[in-house]
């Protein structure tokens, strides 16, 4: 059996509990004035959350150790990709010893889950996902990240070298 209360005569004015919260707000605003450290929130963009290593941010496409892309248009990160927002196509490699290479690879992260399915698929260390999470666009059409932007861009200092390139060169003594 449910009971209704009648409300009371203050309750019926709007005015205490307004001023009851602006109460509350100023205080807590005045608390964190002076106790920035406590406070849980960051003040962005001036700072920053470091997210773990492992954090799965901005694709990044690896390239060998002459600067070329790593990739070898296998289609596996296309194919295990839940959102189908990888686009590959193919090309013959005039390089005797590649089969095949990407001439365009691109991302749609925009419908990207993040998932870190391609990673896990690559057979060749060519495709990671780094710490990067900051990608603001203007448009649609900035979202869709080329092998110009997943390979080359400015923030990854002329490309991330495949960890395959790396090992050969431990094995090998080169
Ligand atoms: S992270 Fe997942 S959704 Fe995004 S491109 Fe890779 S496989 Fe596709
Ligand atoms: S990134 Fe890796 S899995 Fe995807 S096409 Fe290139 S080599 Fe294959």
């Amino acid at each position: 059996m449910s009971i209704v209360k009648k409300p009371g005569a203050i309750s019926n004015w709007y005015l205490p509990g307004i001023i009851s919260g602006m109460i509350f707000t100023l205080r807590k605003m005045i608390y964190n004035i002076f106790h920035k450290d406590k406070m849980p929130t960051l003040n962005y963009p001036e700072e920053k959350y470091e997210y773990s290593p492992r954090f799965k941010g901005q694709h990044v496409l690896t390239v060998k150790k002459d600067g070329s892309i790593r990739c070898t248009a296998c289609m596996l990160c296309a194919t295990n990709c839940p959102a189908q927002c990888i686009k590959i196509v193919a090309a013959e490699s005039e390089d005797p010893s590649v089969e095949k290479y990407p001439i365009n690879y691109e991302i749609d992260v925009l419908r990207c889950v993040y998932c870190g399915y391609c990673e896990e698929a690559c057979p060749v260390d060519a495709i990671r996902m780094g710490p990067e999470w900051q990608k603001p666009g203007a448009n649609g059409s900035n979202f869709t990240y080329d092998i110009q932007e997943l390979a080359y861009r400015p923030q990854l200092k002329g490309g991330i070298e495949s960890r395959l390139d790396e090992q050969e060169r431990h094995d090998f003594g080169i």
